[in-house]
C-alpha cells in the first residue's frame, strides 16, 4: 500500500490536487482507495464538500471527522483540513454509517456488529469514528462487544475545538453529530499492528469513587467529585471547567493498566461527566501528564513499529497530549513520520484494542501499523516532519524548556506526595501504637473489640478475648525499679506476640495487662492458647528478674454481648484467677 497525505486549503486547491501526478498514478493501480479526513472546521458540510470533490476524482470511501488538531507527515497542525490517501492493492474497505441518538447506544453497537458479520470477510482491522459529544461511545461498544467477533479496532472520537458542544463524522455526503462511521478493513495480505501510549503520572494522594449514576461520577471519598478539581487545583465550577481540567485526568489503575478518565464536564450537583467509565469503589488519582514518560512512551512505539516495519501510520492521540506538550508535541508525533508516512488526529478520546474487548480511552496515543504483504525494508527519504522536530540550534540547553519544566515540577510533587504519605502513615500507626511494648494500645484494642462484635452479631460467627494480668509486678518495680520493670514488659509483650497465630490480635490493655482477640475462635481453643502463653510465660527467662507468671481471664462472646459486658466477665474471670492463687487460668463460663 501507499499513503500521502495533503493539507487542503479550500475546494479549489483540492481539485487541483486531485489533479496532479502523484495521486492520479497511485489511484490508477490502487484496488482499493480509503481517504480519511480529519478537519478542524467544525462543519458536517465542508466534510460533506470535501468528500463529494474527492469522490468525483477519485473511486474511494471517504470517511471523516472533527478533530482538535490534526497530524500529517508526522507534524501536530491546527486549524487545518488534512485528507490521508490510503491506496491498498489487495484489500477491502467497507463503510459502514450509523445515526444514534441517545439512548440507543447498545443497540448501534450490536447492529454495526451484525453488519460486520453480514459483509462476510476476513476482518483485519476496523477504523472507529464516533461522536461523544452527543453518545455514550462505551454502550456502542459494549454493544459490538456482545458478538463473537474478534479483530483490532482502532480510532477516535470526534472533537470540537471551540465549545465541547457538538462534532462529526461522516460517510461519503453523510455527515452525522450524532453516530458512528466504520470501516472494516479486510484482504488476504493486510496485516495490522496497533498499540497504545499513556505516559500520564499519578500526583495526588489515592481516593476512592463512593457514588456513580452512568458516565457520572458524583462523589469521591464521599464529598462532591468536583470538589476535588476545586480542592487540589483551583478549579472554577463554570463554563471554563472542562478546559482548564482537560489535563488533569482521574487515573485508576485496572489489572496491570493505568487508566486516564477525563472529566468533560460538571453538574449543578457537584457530580462529574466523563465520556470513559469509572465504577463506584475504584481508587483514583489526579494525574498529570509527564512529558518524560511520554517521549519514553512514543520511543518504545516507535521501536515497535520499526520491526513491523509498516507502510502507512495513523495516529489518533488524545487532544489533551496536545495541550500538555503544547509545541513539544511532535517530539512524540514527528518520528513516526520516519518509518512511514504519518497521518491523524487530536480526539476526544480513542480506541484500541479488539472488538470484544474495547473500551474508550482517554489520554493515550494510539498508533496504528498497516502493512501488505509481508515486511519489506524500504529507505524513508528525510521528509519536511524531520526537520520541524529537530531542535532549531544544537544543543541548546533552553530547547524544550516548557517540558523539562513539568517534568521537574511532577518530579518535585511526586516526592512531596510521597513523603506525606509515609508521614501519613507513621502517624497512623504511631497513633495506634504502645510506645512501650510496640503492641496495640486501647484505641485500637477498642476499635477490633468493636469490629468483632459486629461482625459476631451480623454474621453469628463466634469470638473470644483473653485477658492477662503479671502477678504481683508491683513488687518487681519495688526491689528492681521501674526501669527493669520496664524490661520486663518490653520482654513480656516479645513472649505473648512470639506465641499468637496472625489472625490473633494482642495489644497492652494497660499497666501491666494485656488483651488478646481471637476472632472465630470459642473458648476451647482461648483456653488451649492460655495454656500455651501461661506456661511459655512460667519458663521464660525475663531479664534480671528471671521468673514471672500471669493470670487469665477468658470470655467468649454471647447472644446479646456488649464490649463491656464481654470484658467485664473476662475481668471477673481473671480476678478470681488471682484470687485462686495466680498463675492460672480462669473461664467465664458462657449463661445459658
Ligand atoms: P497482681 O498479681 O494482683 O496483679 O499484683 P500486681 O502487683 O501485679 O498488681 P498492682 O495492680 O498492685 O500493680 C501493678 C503495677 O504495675 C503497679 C504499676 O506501677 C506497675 N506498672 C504499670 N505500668 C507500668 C509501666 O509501664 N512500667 C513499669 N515499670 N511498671 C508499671
Ligand atoms: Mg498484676
Ligand atoms: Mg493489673
Amino acid at each position: 500500500m501507499e499513503q500521502i497525505t495533503l493539507i487542503i486549503e479550500d475546494l479549489k486547491h483540492l481539485r487541483e490536487m486531485l489533479a496532479s501526478d502523484e495521486i492520479c498514478t497511485h489511484s490508477a493501480v490502487a484496488g482499493t482507495i480509503l481517504v480519511q479526513l480529519y478537519t478542524a472546521r467544525n462543519e458536517g458540510a465542508w466534510l460533506q464538500a470535501v468528500a463529494v470533490e474527492i469522490e468525483k476524482a477519485l473511486p474511494a470511501v471517504v470517511v471523516g471527522v472533527t478533530t482538535v488538531g490534526e497530524i500529517a507527515g508526522g507534524s501536530s497542525l491546527s486549524g487545518k483540513t488534512v485528507a490521508a490517501f490510503s491506496f491498498f492493492r489487495s484489500s477491502q474497505a467497507d463503510p459502514i454509517i450509523l445515526s444514534c441518538r441517545p439512548g440507543e447506544e447498545l443497540m448501534v453497537g450490536r447492529s454495526l456488529a451484525h453488519k460486520i458479520e453480514r459483509l462476510g470477510v476476513n476482518v483485519k482491522g476496523m477504523l472507529l469514528l464516533a461522536t461523544p459529544l452527543s453518545i455514550n461511545v462505551h454502550y456502542v461498544l459494549r454493544g459490538m462487544a456482545e458478538s463473537s467477533l474478534c479483530f483490532p479496532v482502532f480510532g477516535g472520537g470526534a472533537g470540537d475545538y471551540a465549545s465541547m458542544n457538538i462534532s462529526f463524522v461522516s460517510y461519503g455526503s453523510t455527515s452525522l453529530s450524532g453516530g458512528i462511521v466504520a470501516v472494516v478493513l479486510s484482504g488476504p495480505e493486510l496485516h495490522v499492528e496497533q498499540l497504545a501510549c499513556l505516559g500520564w503520572k499519578p500526583l495526588s494522594k489515592e481516593m476512592t469513587i463512593t457514588s456513580t449514576d452512568g458516565m457520572l461520577v458524583k462523589s469521591i471519598d464521599g464529598k462532591p467529585a468536583f470538589s476535588i478539581y476545586q480542592y487540589y487545583l483551583g478549579i472554577s465550577n463554570d463554563d471554563t471547567f472542562s478546559v482548564s481540567a482537560i489535563e488533569f485526568p482521574l487515573l485508576l489503575q485496572r489489572e496491570d493498566e493505568c487508566l486516564a478518565r477525563i472529566p468533560v464536564a460538571v453538574e449543578k450537583d457537584g457530580a462529574l461527566r466523563f465520556l470513559a467509565d469509572i465504577n463506584t469503589g475504584e481508587k483514583v488519582r489526579l494525574g498529570y501528564g509527564n512529558p518524560e514518560m511520554i517521549i519514553d512512551d512514543s520511543k518504545r512505539a516507535q521501536q515497535r513499529m520499526e520491526s513491523f516495519v509498516p507502510e502507512a501510520i495513523f495516529l489518533y492521540s488524545c487532544g489533551t497530549r496536545r495541550f500538555l506538550m503544547q509545541e513539544d508535541v511532535e517530539l512524540e508525533t514527528g518520528p513516526f513520520e520516519k518509518i512511514a508516512p504519518t497521518a491523524g488526529f487530536y480526539t476526544y478520546g480513542e480506541f484500541c484494542g479488539t472488538s470484544n474487548n474495547l473500551s474508550l480511552l482517554n489520554g493515550n496515543l494510539v498508533v496504528v501499523g498497516l502493512r501488505e504483504g509481508p515486511p519489506r525494508q524500504r529507505k524513508r527519504t528525510v521528509t519536511a516532519a524531520d526537520t520541524i522536530i529537530a531542535d532549531p540550534v544544537p544543543n541548546d540547553p533552553y530547547a524544550h524548556k516548557h517540558m523539562k519544566i513539568i517534568a521537574r515540577l511532577l518530579h518535585f510533587i511526586e516526592v512531596v506526595t510521597t513523603e506525606l504519605e509515609h508521614s501519613n502513615s507513621e502517624l497512623a500507626r504511631l497513633s495506634v501504637t504502645d510506645k512501650l511494648t510496640q503492641l496495640y494500645n486501647r484505641l485500637k484494642l477498642d476499635e477490633m473489640l468493636t469490629r468483632e462484635l459486629c461482625r459476631a452479631k451480623r454474621y453469628g460467627s463466634r469470638f473470644s478475648v483473653i485477658l492477662c494480668d503479671i502477678d504481683y509486678f508491683k513488687s518487681v518495680n519495688d526491689l528492681y525499679g521501674h526501669q527493669v520493670g520496664d524490661k520486663v514488659l518490653v520482654e513480656f509483650a516479645k513472649v505473648l506476640k512470639n506465641n499468637l497465630r496472625k489472625s490473633d490480635v494482642l495489644g497492652r490493655w494497660g499497666g501491666e495487662e494485656f488483651l488478646i482477640i481471637m476472632p472465630e475462635n470459642g473458648i476451647e481453643e482461648a483456653e488451649m492458647l492460655a495454656d500455651k502463653l501461661c506456661k511459655r510465660i512460667s519458663e521464660h527467662e525475663f531479664p534480671v528478674v528471671k521468673q514471672v507468671t500471669c493470670s487469665f481471664g477468658i470470655a467468649a462472646y454471647q447472644t446479646g454481648d456488649t464490649e463491656d459486658t464481654l470484658l467485664a466477665r473476662a475481668d471477673k474471670a481473671l480476678y478470681e484467677a488471682k484470687q485462686g492463687g495466680r498463675n492460672r487460668i480462669v473461664i467465664s463460663q458462657p449463661v445459658l
